[in-house]
């Protein structure tokens, strides 16, 4: 029997529907004012993968999944009447109708990708205004709401059992809820229902109460409830909507409708990327189409979701999801070699792999566990017509299209027929010459008796096979002795102007030091990896490391960390261009064996909060622009902090951990240098610059708000 984690009730519960054999879900589909990310999917594909169980055990499933085209604020705009879809118009130059269309046609084409099976009705919020403010009024004739200036407002204190989903209750609502004070507000913890709309706005409706425009949560309670009764089996949606969305929408359906409306909630957990929080400022709000330009198939990002369980993070890396698809492929390739030759013998005796296979999927829909089933089931001895069988009615579910027939272009049909003609002439050398010129057109061929299976190989990412997904995977050369006397690192990301004009210059002057430059090519798409590959091949001092997408600063400056060989280090910033010898000065200042880092700028503080230009000699922090430092160092320090991943406060952070290992930073004066505009700081928005410098600032803060002891400020022999 299947049993499925109710968070309501915060336990795994056999699952029984309302209705003999028909199960009902509804799930909290996509805002269409942007293209849907990744994590939004993998939302999307728990709901399907429940769908399809139950499909196996019998249900008829009827499946709503609504779309919303207006009204989903976040709190805290809401109380400015931002809407999101609006906004996009509004940014875009098109109506709220032509954005909301072109959000949802590109949705819908992705959950085809994934072969996501459509839900029976995709019901948009514009379409259930009237629902929405039936029930609204019902909620202000029963006390539940009440209206200020033609606004509506759910009364929190009238419904006691608000908080029971989310465990938010007491103070930890308050604190749940202290944003911006709506003075219309009786309580704080009060949440719109219906916004009056200010002057001159396109999107909203007649009311009861004035011209106006719904909460994002009542549309969920009015659609649900409308499509699919008063009480139905299954809710689903992503951790994030746990509170207050969900917990909003049970105090207005059973507000209005006076009795427990949903029966399971289900609820799955985020993604992330490279262990982030996935965000736009950060760069890695990955969408499908940006994983299928890379060359991979959409199927493999579905069979990656199915190596993780629902309620537990997947954390996605370029890495893991090369491994989903090669293991999806070797899959595809199993499964074909089963139905190519399952005409030979027969049997029909169940395995052990099939009850292992459901016993798994009914466990709280355990895809990793089935998964492995049917990894064993592909190593078994099982006869291959049951194996053709069986994982025939598994795909059912996985959803991965093991046995899709493989289109396969004539020309390479041709060359496969031509090959097996060479072979039954025991020609195999020249077959096997074939064989690599099908490899070479993108498919794989394999002899299964006297079938030859033909399965398309999975691309290969376009970035090439030498690019990292992390700075683990540089090799680290920390530990190895001096082969040089400077390693100059310059990282870079779209901005081949500066890294060029930098390299050149450092390339150019001969400074008498034996030198190496290491150039991090963070994820760029702007021509800078043909550039690098081509430098790096015509000039031996240069190393090339590529990554396969923006790690960000810290992290991009690891890569050449480790990669590193020289007596000292220089990190240089390409808004920097040397124009003379800066690494005799820069090695002469390094030859005391109490600096720490060198460098062209500092900074000193009273206080680790503000910071002000200091000329020096000894400074408390160097800037990233320039710094230098005896390789050694790193192995007591450590590497940079790779969670600061736009640059600002890297360069204090990494100053400050030298500092508390006793070392002293100074500036050295005159160093022959010009500067240039700051390429990441030119092309960050100033709200966004607002926006992450806050963010490393007070992670910053964290981390050293409290070592005021280490500043000149406060030292006792200045
Ligand atoms: P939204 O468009 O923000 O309302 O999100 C649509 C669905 O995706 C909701 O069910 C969210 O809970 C879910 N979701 C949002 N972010 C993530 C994430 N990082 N990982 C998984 N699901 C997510
Ligand atoms: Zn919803």
């Amino acid at each position: 029997m299947l049993q499925l984690y109710d968070t309501l009730t915060r336990e795994k519960k056999p699952f029984g529907s309302l209705e003999a054999k028909r199960a009902r879900i509804y799930s909290c589909g996509p805002t269409v004012y942007r293209d849907v990310h990744i994590g939004n999917l993998r939302t999307y594909l728990l709901a399907d993968w429940l769908r399809r169980v139950l499909e196996a055990q019998g249900y008829d499933v009827y499946h709503v999944k609504n779309i919303t085209d207006v009204g989903h604020m976040r709190q805290e705009l809401l109380e400015r009447g931002e809407d999101k879809v609006v906004a996009a118009a509004l940014a875009a130059g098109k109506t709220p109708q032509q954005i909301a269309q072109q959000y949802t046609e590109s949705f819908l084409r992705d959950e085809a990708a994934l072969d996501i099976k459509p839900a029976h009705d995709f019901p948009r919020a514009t379409d259930y205004i009237d629902q929405m403010i039936a029930m609204i009024q019902r909620l202000v004739d029963q006390g539940l709401a009440y209206v200020v200036e033609g606004d509506v407002y759910f009364s929190v204190e009238r419904f006691p059992t608000y908080g029971k989903l989310s465990g938010n209750t007491g103070e930890a609502l308050l604190e749940g809820v202290r944003v911006e004070l709506d003075p219309k507000k009786r309580d704080p913890r009060d949440f719109a229902l219906w916004k009056s709309a200010e002057p001159g706005r396109i999107a909203k409706w007649p009311s009861p109460w004035g011209d106006g425009f719904p909460g994002w949560h009542i549309e969920c309670s009015a659609m649900s409830t409308s499509l699919l009764g008063p009480r139905f089996d299954i809710h689903t949606g992503g951790v994030d909507n746990i509170f207050p969305h969900h917990e909003d929408e049970i105090a207005q359906s059973e507000g209005a409708l006076g009795h427990q409306v949903v029966e399971y909630w289900l609820h799955g957990q985020h993604l992330l990327v490279d262990g982030l929080k996935m965000a736009k400022s950060t760069g890695n709000d990955y969408t499908l189409s940006q994983l299928e330009e890379r060359g991979f198939d959409p199927l493999a990002f579905r069979y990656l979701c199915a190596t993780v369980h629902y309620r537990r993070r997947l954390n996605f890396t370029f890495e893991s999801l090369r491994a989903a698809s090669a293991g999806l492929s070797r899959l595809r390739q199993a499964a074909h070699q089963a139905v190519a030759s399952s005409n030979n013998g027969d049997g029909d005796d169940s395995s052990e792999w099939e009850a292992a296979f459901w016993g798994a999927l009914l466990d709280d829909l355990h895809l990793p566990r089935a998964l492995s089933a049917v990894w064993g089931l592909v190593r078994s001895s099982v006869p291959d017509v049951v194996k053709a069988r069986l994982l025939r009615a598994f795909d059912d579910v996985l959803g991965l299209d093991l046995l899709a027939p493989t289109s396969v272009p004539d020309a390479v049909q041709s060359m496969v027929d031509e090959r097996r003609k060479l072979r039954s002439r025991a020609e195999f050398a020249k077959a096997d010459e074939l064989r690599q010129r099908i490899a070479e057109a993108g498919f794989h061929v394999r002899d299964a008796g006297r079938d030859t299976v033909v399965t398309p190989l999975v691309a290969a990412p376009l970035m090439g096979v030498d690019a990292v997904h992390s700075s683990q995977e540089v090799p680290s050369c920390l530990d190895e002795p001096d082969a040089c006397d400077f390693s100059l690192i310059l990282t870079g990301r779209d901005d081949l102007e500066g890294l060029r004009r930098c390299a050149d210059a450092v390339l150019r002057h001969d400074t008498g030091h034996r030198i190496e430059l290491i150039v991090v090519d963070n994820g760029s798409s702007d021509g800078t990896a043909d550039w690098l590959r081509e430098l790096a091949a015509r000039d031996e001092r240069v190393r090339a490391i590529f990554s396969d997408h923006n790690m960000g600063t810290g992290a991009a400056r690891n890569c050449g960390l480790r990669s590193a060989r020289g007596r000292y280090v220089l990190l240089l910033d390409t808004s920097v261009e040397p124009t003379g010898d800066l690494l005799s000065p820069l090695a002469e200042a390094l030859e005391n064996g109490t600096t720490g880092i060198v460098g062209a700028f500092g900074v000193n503080s009273d206080d680790l909060r503000d910071f002000h230009d200091a000329a020096g000699p000894e400074v408390d922090a160097v800037e990233g622009y320039l710094m230098a430092f005896r390789r050694e160092r790193v192995r007591e320090v450590g590497m940079m902090d790779e969670k600061f991943r736009f640059y600002r406060h890297l360069d204090l952070d990494y100053s400050l951990a030298v500092r508390e290992r006793g070392y002293r930073n100074r500036i050295v004066p005159n160093l022959p240098l010009r500067r240039h505009p700051h390429s990441d700081w030119e092309r960050t928005p100033p709200q966004e610059r607002d926006r992450l410098s806050k963010r490393n600032y007070y992670r910053f803060l964290k981390k050293h708000g409290h070592r005021t002891d280490l500043l000149l400020a406060n030292s006792e022999s200045p």
